[in-house]
């Protein structure tokens, strides 16, 4: 294991935010991680943990060691009739797993693909698009407790998925480090087609009984033409989470704001696009200085060039404070803030 001093982590967020690491070093097994562990605590250093960096906004230099998560390997751990499991390391891509599945004739995760980072960061935020969630093909995780070194499996039970949230960004917040993940496939498919425009992609693409492949390449046909490449532009995908409110007050809402959409969440409450709110609070496509709100999707701020954390941050504090006053809805951040004040202390 190297440990590099003094990196800039602009390549390593997909924002594209210049900050520096005082060290990093990539971790690329269980070993590595203990040792990175080990080094932190005699040098009396605070850690963070990276994957690919598409979920971050860092505001200040940090003075502490980033780990960034590198451990590879995909591998099938065993098949009962048409259901497999696969796992894989922490630090795989997320759609090249995706991919591997669909090579190998598995369905279940087609739904997600083309999200960018990596599989261990995937459970953090139960991430989802088009209907699908990973709590649903998720069958367990190996982390090791940071305070103690020692592995743990956790099950569904324990990791508590809700809407983008998880265990692991609420009680054990900074406690746990994932190295692999294992998840329950199929090799039967059932198409999950009813969510957003992907019917009537897989329509225009002449697919009227669609593979998993063909819903795969339908989703990410449509999120290549709503969404900001990283490559080309920073961003870290939606900034905000959806809103949930009760029906209550969503039907006085929609009163006065008749346009507004809502989506049934269980029995008593209703989620509403955060796009909507702030695309109806003028922010749409606006640029303050070297960032901005995306022009064609306002959940998405962007980083146009040189801007700097703290810009995009008081960008999205001014949004906030715009829709509260507008709707009285707070619009909750879904992106992870990294500064000194949110390091692991060891
Ligand atoms: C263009 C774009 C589109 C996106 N679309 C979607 C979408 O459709 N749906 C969706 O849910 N998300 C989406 N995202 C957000 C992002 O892709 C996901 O949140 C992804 O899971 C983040 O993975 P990462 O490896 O980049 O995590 P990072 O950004 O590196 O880390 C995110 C958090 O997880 C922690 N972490 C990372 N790895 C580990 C680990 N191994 N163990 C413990 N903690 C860890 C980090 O400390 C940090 O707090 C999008 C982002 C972009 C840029």
């Amino acid at each position: 294991m190297k440990i590099q001093e003094n990196i800039s982590l602009k390549a390593y967020n997909t924002f594209g935010i210049d900050v520096k690491a005082k060290f990093f070093t990539e971790i690329r097994s269980k070993e590595d991680v203990l040792e990175a562990i080990t080094f932190a605590k005699n040098a009396e250093l605070p850690i963070l943990i990276l994957g690919g960096g598409s979920n971050v906004l860092f505001t200040s230099d940090l003075e502490a060691l980033v780990l960034k998560i590198n451990i590879e390997g995909i591998g099938q751990i065993k098949q009962v009739n048409n259901k497999v499991i696969l796992a894989a390391g922490a630090g795989v891509i997320w759609h090249d797993f995706v991919l591997y599945s669909l090579e190998h004739n598995l369905a279940g995760i087609e739904n997600l693909s083309l999200i960018p980072g990596t599989v261990g960061a995937a459970p953090m935020q139960n991430i989802g698009a088009y209907g699908v969630e990973i709590k649903a093909v998720f069958h367990s995780l190996e982390a090791i407790e940071i305070s103690t070194g020692i592995s743990k499996t956790f099950f569904p039970k324990d990791v508590n998925f809700g809407y983008r949230e998880s265990v692991f960004k609420k009680d054990l917040k900074g406690k746990y480090i994932i190295y692999k993940v294992n998840f329950n496939l199929s090799t039967s498919h059932e198409p999950n087609i009813s969510y957003g425009d992907i019917q009537k992609v897989l329509e225009e693409m002449n697919h009227a009984s669609p593979t998993a492949k063909n819903i795969s390449e339908a989703v990410i046909s449509i999120r290549q033409s709503k969404l900001p490449d990283p490559k080309f532009i920073g961003n870290a995908g939606s900034f905000f989470k959806n809103p949930i409110i009760t029906t209550e007050i969503y039907n006085e809402l929609k009163h006065t704001y008749p346009a507004l959409p809502g989506y049934p969440n269980g029995p008593s409450h209703i989620k509403i696009p955060a796009a909507f709110l702030i695309e109806n609070t003028g922010w749409k496509g606006k640029k303050i200085g070297k960032v901005g709100v995306h022009d064609k999707q306002p959940l998405v701020l962007v980083n146009h060039g040189g801007g700097k954390g703290k810009d995009i941050l008081e960008l999205s504090q001014k949004i906030q404070l715009d829709v509260q006053n507008k709707f009285g809805i707070f619009l909750e951040r879904e992106v992870n803030l990294i500064n000194d004040k949110s390091l692991i202390h060891l």
